[in-house]
Order: C-alpha cells, then structure tokens, then sequence
C-alpha cells in the first residue's frame, strides 16, 4: 500500500502510533513503562491477541534487588518474596537479592486493568496473520481487518525462528506444575526450592521447583532440560513422589500451569528487527536459553525500547552485557542436548562449590570474568572442555568447509611472498622449483587422460585412430590459425583458456551456469595479466613480434579492476558451504599477484586449477588416484616428450630465449585446445 496514501487519508480507527503483537509477559513490560510517561499519554497504542488470559497458566519468577526497577514495578503484585532460597543441597539466605513469584493470573489483572483505565489504549482479541513494513508505517492484517501503525512490537515468532522450533534436536524447557493446598511442613514454609535435582533422571536432565506461599499454599513444578518435553501422563507421578519425600502426604490441586520453551541462542539471533518493527520476549531472544528465565530481561528491554522511542532514536536490538555468557550458554545447551544425564552432575557440583547468590548473579549476567573463572572451575572440567571443543568445532567446520588443501596453497603462497621480498635470490629457484614439481603431477597429468573422456571404449584401434586423428585436427586447426593470423590465435587462445579455468572453478563451486565459467576465466586471467603490466607487456612484444608493443597503466588498471570485480560475483550465488573455498581462492589469487608472473600463474595452474580437475576426474570417472596416474602416465610422459623434442629443435637453431616464446606459446594453444574441448564435454555429461 502505497505509503503517501495512507498519510493523506483522515485518521481513522485503525490508525495507531504503536501496535503490540500477543498481550503477554513482553507486552506487560511496556505497558508498565508507558503507563504513567506522559510521552505515551497521547500515543494510540493496540495490542492484539486472539486469547482471553485469566488463570496461572504461567508464573513470572525473578531475583533482584529491592531497589531494582523491575521489582519496584511490581512490589505491590507479587505473591511472594523469599530471602531464604535452597538449590541442590546447598540452602542460603540471600544477602542483596530476593527470590520474587509473580502469578501469569495477577499479571493478566495488572494488564486488564491498564487497558480499561486508558483511553489511549485498545485491544482486539484478533490473531495477526501477516505484517509488512511499508516506508512511513506498518500495515498489519489480523482477522479481516487492516490496521496501521508506526511501529509495531512483536511477541509472535517469524518465520525462521518457528523452523528452528520444528528442528528435532531442540533442546526445550518443559514444564508440569501444580498450584496446590497442602499441610507444608514448618521448615519449608520460608524457603523458595529452585532446583532439586532428588528425582528420578530418567537419562534426562530433571528437576523440581517448590514455591511455598502464605496460606498453606503453594507452586510445585516438574522441570526438564530435554529434546523431548515432559509428559502430562508421567510428571504428576514424579511430583507425587517428591511431595511424599517432602512430608507432604495429602493436597489438594487448585490449578495446573505447563508448557514448553525453546532453548537456542540462535532464537535472538533470528529475531525480526526491522527500522519500524521488533521482536519483543521470546521472539526477541529476551529468554536466556540456559535458564529460561526472561521476565527481568524483558523489563530491562522494554526500559531501553521506551528510552529510545522519547529520544526518536532507531531501535536497536536488546543490549547484552557480554558475548562471553552467550558462549558458556552455548557450550552448555551443546552438552544437555548431547548427555542429558548429566545435567544433575553439572547444576549439582555448581551448587555444592559456588554460594547461592553468586550463581544467581551468574545466571543473571552479572558476574565479573574472575567470578566466572571459579564458577567454571567448579564444574566437571573434562565435559566441558570437550564441549568446548564441540562447539569451536561447530565453528570450524565453517572454515573447514574448503578442505585443507586452499588453506595450504594460501599458506604457502604467502610465504613465497614474503621470501621474494626479503630473500629473492633463494626463492625465486625455489618458486621455479616448485612449479616444475607441479608440472610433472598434476598440471600435466590432469590434461593426460583426454582419451578417457573422448572414447567410449578403448579396446579397438579403429577408435583409438578416430580419437587421435580428431586431437591432432583440433592442434593443427589452432596451428594454422596462429600461423595466418597470429592476433586471432591469441585471442582464440585467451578465450578458450578463460573458460576452460572457469569452468573448472565454477564446477568445483557448485555454479553451473555457463557465462559465469567465462566471467570467472576472464576474472582469473585479466587480474593476473592485468596486476603483472610489465611482463605481459614484455611477453606481447615478443608473441606479436612487436617491439613497440605498449600495455598502457589504465588499460592494466582496468584489466586488473574489473578481473578482480568478476571473480567476486560468484560470491552472490555461492552456496554457504561453499563460501570459504570461494574466499580462499580470490585471497591466493591476490597474494599471487605480488609474485612474479609465472609464479603466480603457476600457483594457479598448479595449485587451483589443476588440482581440482584430477579431483573431479577421479570423482566424475569413479576412478581411483592409482588407477587414473596409470592411465594419464603414458601420456604424461608423451607430452614431455614433446616438449624435449621442442627445446631440443630449437637450441639446434640456436634460437635466443626470446625467440622461444611464440612457439612456446604456440605449443601451450595447441595441446590446450583438445583438451578444453574434451574436458567441456566431461563436464555436461558428469556429475562432479
Ligand atoms: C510454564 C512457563 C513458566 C515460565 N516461568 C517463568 C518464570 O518463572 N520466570 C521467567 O522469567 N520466565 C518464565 N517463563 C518464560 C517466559 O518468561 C515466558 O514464556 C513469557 O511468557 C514469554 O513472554 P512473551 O511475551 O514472549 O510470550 P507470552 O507471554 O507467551 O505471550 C505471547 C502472546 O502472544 C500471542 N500471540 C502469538 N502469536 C500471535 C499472533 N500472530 N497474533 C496475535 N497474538 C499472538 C499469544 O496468544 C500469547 O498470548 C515461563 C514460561 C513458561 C511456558
């Protein structure tokens, strides 16, 4: 809809400064900032959700300090503050900070009541379908109706977060609880239990909560850190079980609150975060994935969203203190999803080790790194270090993606770099050296079992003859052209050079569409040429027998500029997988480039291109490395027979060096020319 429109229309109903998206915890946040600003007293502000909210289906718990915001917000709500907490077998009272249980029950009264007692304020029980940002607003469809607002908040999960909900190796929360009245015995009325983990594991990571509050009541709840939730049929057996080891015998069930959340880093990273829309709670990752517990952080982020609307600032996504307790999140989420049943032997040595308060300030964010040092030291060492090493090998695989081969080549690319500048007398026979080795296997092999590709069979002479007479017509139809019209040769030669080198990468790439194989041959080619402006210029004079022959500085610049530029549009259809071989390549390629011309070529013949056509070769013939040397060495050996023939002829002439050249290159076009045609053929008919 067309944004200029909506400006002009009268305002009307369905008009809104800000709509939020589910009137859950993340919305009550808001609400109570906003509620006595009078920034907000004039915004209209409309929250949709298509559920009506009255019972404890879930209970807001959170731990702070008595001057903390977030608890001076809800004081005069809160079914209770506990000072004494016990998680595991360690029992404290708590000096700076107070255990707090706000029922979902109050919660939605809370919210309830500042909706009615707000003008500004409107609610629809509506479920939004679909929103789009438009220039100067957000178009919002729920039900049949369209609203407009000018920035919308969001607790509804997008797309990519509800695929990774339907991953099934998730770790979730789940939980099973029972609000009861029971006969709770005197030393368990002052103390909030957080983690028990005195119950049947079940090769699961499991605890309970007991929540005891004034009245003989209380908040019994079954948690489990697991890739399958808790069962409504098994828990109230567990919970049973427990009360009775309690002491508590007999109660009675007043209401019954359960549900599942996901515990993923990566649900904050997937957030939708758009210049007029944010994902506020559990979309906006507000939850921490270890914990599950969000209420606090969501007020933190609902102070920092509404300090950021006064000041007209874009909102940013929600601050976090530190990527350093993202990483132990992670680690530990690596290791509940891989041995649940360790989980009790990992939160109970934390407990035995580290004071109460000190794991709640961990858990809270809020621990300095030489606090955290002896919080780790307390856990059990070997699971998490080879956890660690899980998920640095989670990263690594990204940069392993490629093989180790690229990282090689680049290696040693650098250090031929660096040797030519500080010691070129020893590394220039040594780069020499290293590209005669490379000739011999693979640059000449890879091109020795061409006959592989061109026959069928190669059991009868009359096709072997047919095969054989077909290379030598495609070499002397490249000979004589050179001989005609020598510019032409040259430019067939580029050509067909260019994308044979780019067919080779664009295949090893998993780009198989054929102008890129031309694109990424002319990228290699002119940024070689292009960054060696002298020595092509030099090797020109002599092919074209021009000795005037000038290769001015904007035509290298630009050869150099736009062969760099097309390399890098593969970068835009590459598959992710794929991405790091990419960035390996065009990073040698540029290292090469401050190496002498044949060198850098070398390393690209050699090492790039002819390396991964024995690869593919070997893949796309099933053969294996033996079996293909075999087959390529009688011709290996053919072409350096050749090649001797050819010095060996022309130091008889006594030929200067430079007069070498055009027949060198005159060679290097005509056994090329075959094999570019044979190997096209290879690549259309076989899958690398
Ligand atoms: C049983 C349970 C106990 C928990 N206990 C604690 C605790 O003690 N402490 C703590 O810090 N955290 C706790 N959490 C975690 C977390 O704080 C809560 O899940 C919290 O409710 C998340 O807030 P939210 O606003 O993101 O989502 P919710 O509170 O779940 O609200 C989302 C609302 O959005 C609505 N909605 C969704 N999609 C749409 C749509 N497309 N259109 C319109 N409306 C939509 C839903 O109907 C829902 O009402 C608990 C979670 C559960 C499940």
């Amino acid at each position: 809809l067309n944004s200029t429109l909506i400006q002009n229309l009268p305002p009307q109903n369905n008009h809104y400064d800000y709509i939020i998206v589910g009137a859950g915890a993340a919305c009550l946040q808001l609400l109570m900032h906003w509620k006595s600003d009078p920034f907000f007293s004039d915004k209209k502000i409309l929250i949709l959700d298509p559920e009506i909210k009255k019972n404890n289906d879930r209970t807001w718990c959170f731990w702070s300090s008595l001057q903390d915001p977030c608890y001076l917000h809800y004081a005069y709500a809160l079914q209770s503050s506990w000072k004494k907490v016990k998680m595991g077998t360690r029992e404290e009272a708590l000096t700076h900070l107070e255990y707090h249980c706000l029922p979902g029950s109050k919660a939605y009264e809370i919210m309830d009541v500042l909706i009615d007692s707000n003008s500004n304020l409107d609610r629809q029980y509506s479920f939004v379908e679909h929103w789009s940002e438009q220039e100067d607003c957000v178009l919002v469809k729920a039900g049949n109706q369209t609203f407009f607002c000018q920035h919308l908040f969001s607790t509804a999960l997008n797309y990519s977060q509800l695929d990774l909900l339907r991953r099934k190796d998730l770790l979730k929360q789940s939980f099973f609880g029972w609000w009861i009245e029971a006969d709770i015995p005197e030393e368990m009325r002052d103390t909030a239990i957080l983690m028990d983990f005195e119950i049947p594991q079940e090769q699961k990571c499991q605890f309970v909560y007991f929540l005891p509050f004034q009245g003989g009541k209380a908040l019994v709840e079954l948690t489990r850190f697991g890739v399958e939730p808790i069962e409504s049929n098994q828990a109230p057996l567990l919970l049973e079980q427990w009360l009775g080891t309690q002491g508590i015998k007999a109660w009675k069930i007043l209401e019954v609150e359960m549900g599942s959340i996901p515990m993923s880093v990566d649900l904050g990273s997937q957030a939708s975060q758009g210049k007029r829309v944010t994902s506020i709670g559990t979309a906006g990752g507000l939850i921490k994935p270890s914990t599950g517990y969000g209420f606090h952080r969501m007020h933190q982020h609902a102070q920092e969203i509404t300090a950021q609307l006064k000041q007209s600032e874009e909102i940013g996504p929600p601050s976090s203190p530190s990527g350093r307790f993202k990483f132990y999140d992670q680690i530990l989420l690596n290791l509940l999803v891989r041995k649940p049943q360790e989980g009790q032997r990992i939160f109970q040595s934390l407990f035995k080790k580290i004071p109460c308060e000190r794991t709640l300030d961990f858990l809270e964010e809020k621990t300095s790194f030489q606090e955290e040092i002896s919080i780790l030291a307390s856990l059990p060492f070997g699971l998490f270090v080879k956890s660690f090493f899980q998920v640095q090998g989670l990263k690594l695989k990204r940069f392993s993606s490629a093989g180790l081969f690229p990282w090689v080549l680049l290696l040693l690319t650098l250090c031929l770099c660096l040797g030519n500048n500080l010691a070129p007398d020893l590394f220039e026979p040594l780069g020499l050296a290293l590209l005669i080795g490379g000739l011999v296997f693979p640059g000449i092999p890879h091109g020795a079992v061409d006959h592989l590709l061109g026959l069928k069979a190669i059991d009868h002479w009359r096709k072997w003859l047919a095969f054989v007479a077909g290379y030598l017509c495609i070499m002397a139809a490249v000979i004589a052209l050179w001989l005609i019209a020598p510019i032409l040769g040259l430019l067939g030669f580029l050509l067909y050079s260019a994308w044979h080198f780019g067919q080779t990468d664009m295949q090893q790439l998993g780009i198989y569409w054929g102008p890129f194989n031309m694109l990424q041959g002319y990228g290699v080619l002119a940024f070689l040429l292009g960054t060696h402006a002298e020595e092509t210029e030099n090797i020109l004079r002599l092919m074209l027998s021009q000795p005037n022959f000038e290769l001015s500085i904007p035509v290298a610049a630009a050869l150099s500029l736009t062969g760099f530029l097309a390399m890098g549009i593969p970068a835009f259809f590459i598959a992710k997988d794929k991405a790091m071989e990419w960035v390996l390549l065009v990073a040698t390629m540029v290292l090469a480039s401050q190496l002498p011309l044949l060198m850098a070529f070398g390393i690209y013949f050699v090492g790039i291109h002819s390396v991964k056509s024995w690869m593919h070769l070997q893949k796309g013939l099933s053969f294996s490395f033996g079996k293909l040397l075999l087959y390529a060495t009688p011709f290996t050996l053919g072409a350096f027979a050749v090649g001797l023939g050819l010095y060996w002829g022309l130091r008889k002439f006594d030929l200067p060096f430079d007069q070498w050249i055009p027949y060198l290159f005159l060679f290097l076009a005509a056994i090329s020319a075959p094999h570019i045609f044979y190997m096209h053929k290879f690549y259309k008919t076989k899958e690398i």
